[in-house]
């Protein structure tokens, strides 16, 4: 029997048949094949790694030199995650990525995009301080129309590179809340109330917990997530997702929040 792991000709007959393309541009990639940019793209992704909130990420105007910054919003307003962070804005390569992934079901570019999220040194925030591994769940509905939940295809890249186990049966979503474009703080939070659950919270009672989305643009979804899963016995909930929009989503396509628009 061929043992197919320890047999290298394999993975260059893929080079060969398959050679690893830019998942934004399409340009031939001279170096590993699991990386999903190619250099030029990947120096067009906006990090935002000026002055964030050290909370929610969001980039902050006022410039900060010791990084310990927090915005307004987690001033007035404490979330119930300790941290969100993403590997940059969605724009350019990374939402031309993200869309190949989503909405063509690229799943090649899900799997690279995933080997990114795994690898990145996000600030404040290490994966391995973590015990479990949860994706943001689509409704049952929204899963079938599309065939894949998305945040689970990172969320298995994440878990497998820091050993971690993922559950992705606990958190459910139950019902699809109304859309989300243009509201306030105040009606997302009403409306997307009751919209996710926890099954056998039993399996999360003292569990630091990493939630992995895909786009985060409002917040409310993975507030929403973060409080039930607190709520069901985590202790801890952060939230590492593949891009945040540049606002908040008012007044434009709310395109990741929710995971599933
Ligand atoms: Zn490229
Ligand atoms: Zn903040």
């Amino acid at each position: 029997m061929i043992n197919f792991k320890k047999t290298s000709i394999l993975p260059a007959l893929a080079t060969l048949c398959f050679p690893p393309l830019c998942i934004a541009c399409g340009a031939l990639l001279e170096e590993e094949r699991e990386e999903p940019f190619c250099p030029a793209c990947l120096s067009r992704i906006n990090r935002a790694e000026g002055s964030f909130c050290s909370i929610c990420g969001k980039p902050l105007e006022a410039p900060s030199s010791d990084g310990g910054h927090v915005c307004g919003d987690c001033i007035i307003h404490p979330p119930p995650f300790s941290r969100v962070r993403t590997l940059g804005i969605y724009e350019g390569p990374l939402l031309e990525a993200i869309h190949s992934f989503k909405y063509r079901k690229n799943m090649a570019a899900g799997e690279r995009l995933g080997y990114m999220m795994a690898r990145r040194n996000y600030d404040l925030l290490n994966p391995a301080d973590y015990d479990v591994v949860v994706p943001v769940p689509l409704h049952p509905a929204k899963l079938r129309k599309r065939g894949f939940n998305q945040a689970l295809v990172l969320a298995g890249k994440i878990a497998r590179r820091f050993d971690r186990p993922i559950n992705f049966t606990s958190l459910k979503k139950i019902a699809e809340g109304p859309p989300q474009v243009g509201l306030g703080r105040k009606r997302r939070e009403r409306n997307i109330r009751g919209t996710f659950a926890v099954a056998d919270g039993g399996r999360l009672q003292k569990t630091r917990v990493l939630l992995v989305d895909d786009v985060y643009t409002t917040g409310s979804t993975v507030r929403e997530c973060a409080r039930v899963l607190k709520q069901s016995g985590a202790t801890d909930v952060a939230v590492v997702a593949l891009a945040r929009t540049r606002s908040d989503g008012h007044g434009r396509q709310a395109e990741g929040d929710g995971t599933d628009e």
